[in-house]
This record gives structure tokens, sequence and C-alpha cells, in this order.
């Protein structure tokens, strides 16, 4: 069995998770990284792979066999994904939820006609949380589903705040509400507003000359991102950044309650916690990437997502190893 040939764009924190999970993946391989900067300024974690630039990656087309796209859901994938689905396979983790339709459609036009698989939105959130919400609601219709996430690093949000004008540095925190959580795995069934159930925490890095009170205005009511939520801006050094701030750790539940038969209570309850949201959205996006090519390779095209793969083509295992394994 030929190994699936594995191209990565963009190489931030997901993208080095993403070369650490090809390597732990014995089907696959590592053919290259495409940077929109100088090559020569990029240092990935294994010598042996090549940094090539990403305007030259069209030459790769007969090389690769699914490109995962790490570029960041506010600016860069809404152009890259179109543009790289219409000459790869791809996977990524966009993440702006509230535009994930309009995006779906933009790949999708791009990769049918081009006879590619683009799989989009997968990582633990978007993707396994959206599974885990459709087996809540499908199984137990009469309900309700509840996500909570936190306390954590959100690369989404940490890197929106760092692309205000005026930011130089920063990340940001959600942070779940406890009491709110344990109403819910009661039974309750709580109302629950969006402002009820986290908040946010920005610690920022001013670049020089920048107005602390513009940045916080600008971040606080941005949209889809803080708007709706109360949120703290702290404003601290590039010391503290450094020496408070380097960890990623992430994580959250997704619970479903609700009741069946003659009105008896349901509950259930899938939970992460994670040491690196980088490391293991990049876990996902590589095992999500094996789908796709399998998907491509039966000649299901265009966009998909997480709702759409079956959940054996994600195993490196075959559907004989798996009924006698895992069920
Ligand atoms: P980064 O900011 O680390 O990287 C994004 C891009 O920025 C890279 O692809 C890279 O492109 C460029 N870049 C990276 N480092 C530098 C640098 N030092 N100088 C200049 N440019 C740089 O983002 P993350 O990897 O942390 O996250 C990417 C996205 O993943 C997030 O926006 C988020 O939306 C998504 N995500 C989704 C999750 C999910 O569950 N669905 C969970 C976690 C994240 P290039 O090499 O071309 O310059």
């Amino acid at each position: 069995q030929p190994k699936i040939r594995i191209g990565i764009a963009g190489y931030g924190n997901l993208g080095r998770g993403v070369e650490m999970a090809v390597a732990q993946s014995p089907d696959m391989e590592l053919v290259g990284v495409f940077t929109r900067r100088d090559p020569a300024s990029v240092s990935l974690l294994s010598a042996q792979v090549p940094v090539y630039p990403q305007a030259d990656i069209s030459q790769f087309q007969d090389r690769i066999d699914v490109l995962i796209l790490c570029g960041g859901s506010k600016d860069d994938l809404p152009v890259q994904g179109p543009a790289m689905a219409a000459l790869f396979n791809t996977v990524d983790s966009f993440d702006t939820h509230a535009t994930i339709p309009e995006y779906y459609a933009a790949l999708d036009e791009a990769a049918k006609p081009a006879g590619k698989t683009a799989l989009l939105s997968v990582g633990w959130d978007p993707g396994l949380f959206s599974l885990n919400r459709l087996y809540g609601e499908a199984i137990l219709p009469v309900g309700e589903t509840y996500t909570f996430w936190g306390k954590g690093l959100s690369q989404g949000h940490s890197d929106a705040v760092r692309r205000v004008p005026g930011v130089k540095a920063g990340v940001q925190y959600t942070i779940p509400a406890e009491p709110a959580i344990e109403r819910v795995r009661s039974g309750e069934l709580p109302q629950l507003t969006t402002r009820e159930k986290h908040r946010r925490e920005c610690y920022v890095v001013l670049a020089e000359g920048a107005e602390a009170s513009e940045v916080e205005q600008a971040i606080v009511s941005m949209p889809h991102y803080f708007a709706d939520y109360d949120t703290a801006v702290h404003f601290i050094s590039e010391e503290e950044l450094r020496r408070d701030h380097a960890a990623m750790p992430h994580g959250g539940v997704v619970i479903r309650s609700g009741t069946s038969g003659a009105g008896t209570t349901q509950v259930v309850e899938y939970t992460l916690k994670l040491g690196s949201n980088p490391e293991f959205t990049a876990a996902v996006l590589v095992a999500y990437a094996r789908a796709t090519w399998r998907l491509n390779q039966q000649g299901v095209v265009g966009a998909q997502t997480v709702l759409d793969v079956a959940p054996g083509l994600l195993s490196p295992k075959s559907p004989a190893e798996l009924r006698k394994e895992l069920l």
C-alpha cells in the first residue's frame, strides 16, 4: 500500500503539530511545507522535510495526495482554502462558526469541477464536538445540547486579537461558568445566554504608539468573536506574555441532556482535556486527511464536513480489523 503523501500549507502552531502527527502515522509521508515567508527563515522540527515557497505549490499537484491547510481562520483560509481546493485534496480547521456555510460554498465551487475533495472545519470545535452534538440531537430528540469551552487558550480568538491594529502580541482565554455546567449535568435543562456560559480574557502587548482604549474597544466590539461576551482586556509586557502565557492548553465539554420514553432523564457528556490545543487539533486534521484521500479515491468530490465522513475512514486499520477489534 503506497503511503499517503501529505503537504502542509502554512507553518505556525498547527503546522508544527501536523508535522509531528504525520511522523506518528506509518501510512503517511510528509512531502514538504509551503510557506508565504522566505523558506530559509522557517525552520522545521525535522531537518529532512523541505520548505518551499507557497507561490510554487501548483508544481506539486502530482506529488501531494492531501494538502493540510494550517493558516488562520480569520484572514488566511478564506483566501487559501478555495485557491488550494482547486489544485489539491484539502483538509482545514476553519473555525469561524458563523461563516461556515459560505466558506463551504466557496470550497465546493472550487473543488468539484477539479475533481478534488475539500474537507473543512475539522478539529475539535468545529469537528469532534460537532459530531457529538449531532449524536446527542439525533438520539435524544427531546432535550438540549450544551457546549462549554475552556478554561483554555483559544487559537482562533488569539489570532483575531493579534490582528487588531495596535496589538503587538496577545492571547485570549475562554473561561466556562462552573455553576452553569453543574446545572446542566443535573438534568435541569436551564436556559443559558451566551454571556452566562463563558467569559473571555485577553492579555495584550501594545504596539509602540498604540492607544490602549482604542485597542480595547476594537477587541470587545469585534463581531462573532467578542461582542456577545463579557470580555476583559489586560495590558501586559512582552516579558510577562512569554513567562506566563506560553502554554496552549484547552478543552471543553459537550452535554446532551434529554428525556426518552416516558420522560426518563438521560445525560450524555463528551469531555476533552488537552495539554496542547494545536497538537491535538493537528492530530485530528491528520486522521481526517486519511479519510479525505479515501473519499477522493471513492469519487466523493467537492466540499465535505466531519458530519459527512464515516468514522471507519479515519483509521489506518481495515474495516474487517475494525469490526473485530472495536465493535
Ligand atoms: P498561527 O498564527 O500559529 O499560524 C497561522 C499562519 O501564520 C501560519 O500558517 C503561517 O503561515 C503564519 N505564521 C506562523 N508563524 C509565523 C511567524 N512567526 N511570522 C509570520 N507568520 C507566521 O495559527 P495556529 O496554527 O495557532 O492556528 C491556525 C488556525 O487553526 C486558527 O486560526 C484557528 O482558526 C484554527 N483552529 C481550529 C480548531 C478547531 O477545533 N477547529 C482548534 C484550534 C485552532 P506562513 O507559513 O504561510 O507564513
